[in-house]
């Protein structure tokens, strides 16, 4: 006779067989912030006096917003830190649209972060103009257990722990230390916080409020813009939408 015990046992090594090969995409965007974590850790090894670290940037321009891992702005130039956290054998091309990651024979595909981190670049070019000539070094970290395989590429991409000598190992200057402090100063004023996107969201909400009370006042149906007319129900007035039966809205006269 088989115990029940004996089978629960074979179950719960059946379910944590199933849920392997899952790991590593169910919680991408976990990993991704448990790996910008750890970048933002290791800079923060980095010589006060000499490097400015800034993570997790909200930059808007030219009408796009993009979110920036870690920007370190050194009298070297600034280092643009595009951060991946994955599984895996990485496979790329500085050129390809997409990379692929291989994870117990499944194949994943994921937008190629060198280009991500040229859009980067190209952001912040144009959003520190004014702060006239340096050099922009950008790089793509992989943290986790990715191996990289066949990577061909101009600009560094590397593993975690080449990051901070990456960093330390260019040393031409350009810019002069109250530029650099400037840089930072200007990019923590434009750069939009959590707190800042949440009050603009709750702006939103409150006007939209706003708008939806001033349209029953003038007699406008706020769901569609159509007008509201009165009319005579089982109990009495109310008013409907002269879009009824498409529209359902209505209030009490
Ligand atoms: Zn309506």
């Amino acid at each position: 006779m088989e115990s029940p015990f004996y089978i629960l046992i074979v179950l719960i090594v059946i379910v944590y067989l199933l849920r392997l090969p899952f790991r590593s995409f169910y919680s991408a965007k976990k990993k991704g912030v448990k790996g910008e974590r750890e970048v933002a850790r290791l800079l923060r090894k980095l010589s006060k006096k000499q490097y400015i670290v800034l993570n997790d940037i909200y930059i808007k321009a030219n009408n796009r917003s993009t979110q920036i891992d870690h920007i370190v702005i050194s009298t070297h130039g600034i280092f643009v830190i595009e951060t991946k956290n994955y599984d895996g054998w990485i496979h790329g091309h500085e050129k390809s649209q997409y990379w692929t990651q291989t994870f117990y024979q499944k194949k994943v595909q994921f937008r190629n972060p060198i280009k991500q981190n040229w859009a980067h670049v190209f952001i912040l070019k144009s959003v520190l103009s004014s702060f006239g000539y340096m050099i922009y070094h950008p790089i793509i970290v992989f943290a986790g257990e990715a191996e990289l395989k066949n990577i061909s590429s101009n600009i560094p991409v590397i593993y975690i722990n080449r990051l901070l000598k990456t960093i330390k190992g260019i040393n031409s200057e350009c810019l002069s230390i109250a530029q650099v402090e400037g840089i930072a100063e200007y990019l923590n004023e434009i750069n939009i916080t959590d707190s800042k996107r949440e009050k603009a969201h709750n702006k939103f909400v409150r006007e939209n409020i706003k708008q939806r009370n001033e349209n029953i006042k003038a007699l406008v149906c706020p769901n569609c813009d159509g007008r509201l007319l009165l009319r005579n129900g089982k109990y009495g007035g109310f008013y409907g939408c002269s879009n009824y039966p498409r529209c359902k809205y209505s209030k009490p006269a």
